[in-house]
């Protein structure tokens, strides 16, 4: 078994990103910018937020932090997205979910323009990733992608299941393996004989939202297994994947925490490089 270290590869990437902004830099005169827009005062969000500013300034991406309070109507978020539409300061604007009850996610998601949708969640960038043509992709999915090209593993031919088939995760990681030229099952609450189809799995993508629920009874011997999941249990972190059960049947596996987690935020860095490049007509 080998454990792909999702840590080590998202510091590369930063490492490399910081070099790149040097780059682009002295072309343009101007650094990526990335909008990060927080709704009320939910303790995760908070922290996914402050982690974000941080990284950009790690890595010499200008970062605009917008805190509104969490009775703000839905208005008021559209005319601060409008405005960070229109700024050339920024490239990249990312409005962290949930949003309050009054709002509604989608139209806010829809209102992004979609050059700026670093989250890749707009749907002119989801149906972009349909017909295979996409710029900014979902930041998970790339990540999961990422990871594998970066471990050398074979996408094309192989059998990949993916567990779970959320917009966020799920749909968006298939279309990529899809697109990559893999075989690919989607599995959701409703699939029967789950074990059977996770069986066959040449490459298995766990993104269901529960503890350890991919035990090595579920597992194919040699599979690379990729756990997506961030699950609080007696306040530790666990993935969706009984990591010890599964670790001794997966040729390739994603500790948790250390695994997809960390690539997220590093693709969100490295989408936004993109909006920058293509703002500025520049080809990496
Ligand atoms: P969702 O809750 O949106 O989707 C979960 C999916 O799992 C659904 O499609 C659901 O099926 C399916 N599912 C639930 N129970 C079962 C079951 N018993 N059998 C088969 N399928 C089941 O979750 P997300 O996709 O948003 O997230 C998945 C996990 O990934 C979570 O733990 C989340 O915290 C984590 N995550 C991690 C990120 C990272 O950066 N590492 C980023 C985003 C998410 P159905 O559609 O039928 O309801």
């Amino acid at each position: 078994m080998a454990l792909i270290d999702g840590k080590k590869v998202s510091l590369e990437i930063r490492d490399h990103l910081a070099e790149e902004v040097a780059e682009v830099k002295r072309k343009t005169g101007a650094v990526p910018g990335l909008a990060v827009v927080l709704v009320g005062d939910d303790p995760a969000s908070a922290v996914y937020v402050r982690n974000k500013n941080k990284t950009c300034q790690s890595l010499g991406f200008a970062s605009f932090e917008h805190v509104l309070p969490a009775e703000t109507p839905e208005a008021d978020l559209l005319a601060l997205v409008e405005s960070l539409n229109v700024d050339e300061k920024v490239h990249g604007i990312l409005v962290q979910l949930p949003l309050p009850g009054q709002i509604d996610s989608e139209k806010v998601l829809r209102a992004i323009l979609p050059e700026k949708d670093v989250d890749g969640f707009h749907p002119v960038n989801m149906g972009q990733l349909v017909v295979g043509r996409s710029l900014l992709v979902p930041c998970t999915p790339l990540g999961i992608i990422t990871l594998l090209d970066r471990y050398g593993i074979d996408i094309e031919g192989k059998h990949a299941v993916v567990l779970g088939r959320s917009n966020i995760v799920g749909k968006p990681v298939s279309l990529l393996l899809l697109g990559r030229n893999a075989t690919v099952t989607i599995c959701h609450s409703r699939t029967r004989e789950l074990a059977a189809v996770t069986r066959q799995a040449d490459i298995l993508v766990a993104a269901v939202g529960r503890a350890r629920f991919v035990t090595a009874d579920m597992v194919k011997d040699g599979a690379v297994v990729i756990d997506v999941g961030i699950n609080r249990v007696d306040g530790k972190l666990v993935g969706d994947v009984d990591f010890q059960g599964v670790e001794g049947k997966a040729s390739f596996i994603t500790p948790v925490p250390g695994g997809v987690g960390p690539m997220t935020i590093a693709m969100l860095m490295e989408n936004t490089m993109k909006a920058f490049r293509a703002r500025h007509g520049l080809f990496a």
